[in-house]
């Protein structure tokens, strides 16, 4: 590319008007903006761009530069490309396209006929839903509140079901590597080395268009028509392509982040039909994370353009706990987070369908912090009536509290949790202390092995903290009476011996006697919470007897070696049918 085609460019772009496509900025002087940095995490913004200097710098991270600088970076592409991405932005007319290597032009080239292939796919599938076989597909549409025009703005289209009507159609316009490597079509190998003939990998499903930011058609979600078997899974998706990564594309963002950046908010809902119908309601800021919970990508993909989110899940379980999931990522990601609940378990779509878009404005006016939200959530899942709910529900919350990054953020919301759960708050936040403690002790790999913290143990704790009556608990009460030799001298049995004493555990660390079970006892609550069966503590005892059998094991071997030292022929024989018999004992498991 000619240098004087990018002078030029540069001269007529403007950085802060480009910059500003991808971070939020702010006037941070006279000349100059400031924004949170795309390259590094930070929570106040050290990314400045200077307009009349044109360039931007971060006093976080030390990343500078140029216009072109940061679109290659943002958009992970060449020199020249970039150019060519701030020319098309600017309206400057390109010339004729050169390379820098062939390989780079070659991958250019496909991704720009991916593009392309997409886009005729679009269009292709837009015209299906208005021929004679998609009358279901359209019903459907219509029934689930869709209108014309929500219909065109999403561009939702119609695969037909036929396995060669689409590709007969592409063949003409497109070499085999695009058609191959766009995930349109799937191909049958066939066992001799041939390429096998290819086919539409999208039948008879009602499509939805996924656009990256720039609003271009990526990939597809299609939903089946029919429920039955053969029609394969409800949604299917486009495979991985050079275009699309999943987990990378946050939906609809294209449409929304205009609004987000005026709203200063997104709305994040789970599903593409609730992306929608709530878009068509005229709540603009809206994206879909399309069904999962957030990833890493989708965060900093959103943090570009706000910080804070109002979450909108599905009631269901699983919508809960990817709610849950989400908020932990986006939380440590310094985000200010808020949960709506509707009313009546409805979803967010069926709620503005039914209820009317004040209704659910009113709804998101009345969202929750997010700490009031898992409050009230481990207030559902463990009614705080018995000491050992209150347990559960404070290891429901601890990791939540601990992904805070702000301290004060963190004792209000143990404070907030102390009081609804009714725990003494000072208890609360010294478990908070030891819970970080421990979870730093857990990013080591093995630290709780190391300290002899195995497996069996931790679950023999759980056990006893169960409520009184549990088979679990009764049962690992009764094998440890019977048995004690079993957990002496291990790193856990002075907090055994003590939850075997005591009836009722109220706060199991009044029980700990020292300041090493006090952290390992965090770390057992932290990893705790699911039901724990009775053949769970046999194979706990199981392992403990085995173990046992090992130690031995291990101080008769040194026994065995002193003793043939000393030429003491008589201990060498009793020490040697003990250890035969013992590893039989252990060979046979
Ligand atoms: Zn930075």
């Amino acid at each position: 590319m000619a240098d004087g085609f990018a002078q030029s460019v540069k001269q007529q772009a403007d950085i802060v008007r480009i910059v500003g496509e991808y971070v939020r900025l702010t006037k941070g002087g006279a000349q100059s903006f400031k924004g949170l940095c795309p390259f590094h995490k930070e929570k106040t913004p050290s990314f400045n761009v200077q307009a009349v200097q044109q360039f931007y710098h971060c006093f976080g991270c030390g990343q500078s530069g140029d216009v072109f600088t940061f679109v290659q970076k943002m958009e992970n592409i060449s020199f020249p490309e970039a150019v060519r991405t701030v020319a098309q932005k600017c309206g400057i007319p390109l010339p004729k396209r050169e390379f820098s290597s062939p390989e780079e032009a070659q991958a250019s080239r496909l991704r720009s006929k991916l593009l392309e292939i997409h886009e005729q796919a679009c269009l292709y599938f837009e015209e299906q839903l208005q021929g004679p076989e998609a009358a279901r597909a359209r019903e459907y549409l219509t029934g689930r509140g869709l209108t014309a025009e929500a219909i065109t703005a999403f561009r939702i289209g119609y695969a037909p079901d036929s396995y060669s009507t689409m590709r007969d159609r592409f063949q003409s316009g497109f070499e085999e590597e695009v058609l191959r490597g766009s995930g349109l079509f799937s191909a049958k190998e066939q066992a001799e080395g041939g390429s096998g003939t290819m086919y539409a990998r999208f039948r008879k499903r009602i499509t939805f268009p996924i656009r990256n930011e720039a609003g271009r058609v990526i990939a597809f979600t299609a939903r089946a028509l029919d429920n039955d078997e053969k029609a394969g899974p409800k949604y299917l998706n486009s495979p991985e392509t050079p275009l699309y990564t999943k987990g990378h594309v946050l939906f609809n963002l294209d449409k929304a982040k205009q609004a987000i950046r005026q709203f200063e908010f997104a709305l994040l809902v789970e599903g593409q039909m609730d992306c929608i119908s709530v878009y068509m309601a005229g709540i603009t800021n809206v994206l879909a994370t399309s069904g999962t919970a957030f990833t890493e990508a989708q965060v900093r993909l959103l943090a570009r353009h706000t910080r804070q989110v109002v979450v909108n899940f599905d009631p269901d379980t699983a919508g809960a706990n990817a709610a849950e999931k989400s908020i932990a990522l986006l939380i440590e990601e310094g985000f200010s987070v808020k949960v709506v609940t509707l009313e009546g378990g409805l979803d967010p779509d069926r709620y503005v369908r039914e209820r009317g878009t004040p209704a659910y404005i009113a709804a998101l006016r009345g969202a929750r912090r997010h700490s009031d939200y898992l409050i009230e959530r481990a207030r559902t899942l463990f009614p705080p009536v018995t000491p050992d709910a209150k347990v559960k529900a404070l290891n429901f919350l601890l990791p939540h509290m601990q992904h805070i990054p702000s301290r004060i953020a963190r004792d209000e919301f143990a404070a907030d949790a102390a009081q609804k759960l009714s725990i003494d708050s000072a208890l609360l936040r010294q478990e908070l202390k030891q819970a970080a403690f421990a979870r730093r002790a857990d990013v080591r790999p093995k630290s709780s092995s190391a300290l002899g913290w195995s497996e069996a143990e931790k679950l023999l704790l759980r056990a006893l903290m169960l409520p009184a009556g549990q088979p679990a608990r009764e049962l690992a009460r009764q094998r440890m009476t019977e048995e004690p030799s079993l957990y002496e001298g291990l790193a856990a049995s002075a907090l055994l011996s003590a939850f075997l004493e005591a009836e009722t555990i109220s706060n199991p660390f009044d029980l700990a006697p020292d300041e090493s079970s006090r952290h390992l006892l965090a770390a057992v609550l932290m990893n705790g919470g699911q039901e724990i069966q009775t053949q769970q503590v046999e194979d706990a005892f199981h392992s403990l007897r085995h173990s046992r059998l090992e130690r031995r094991q291990r101080e008769l071997r040194r026994s065995l070696a002193e003793a043939e030292l000393r030429n003491d022929s008589a201990t060498v024989q009793e020490l040697m049918t003990e250890k035969m018999a013992l590893d039989r004992v252990l060979r046979d498991g």
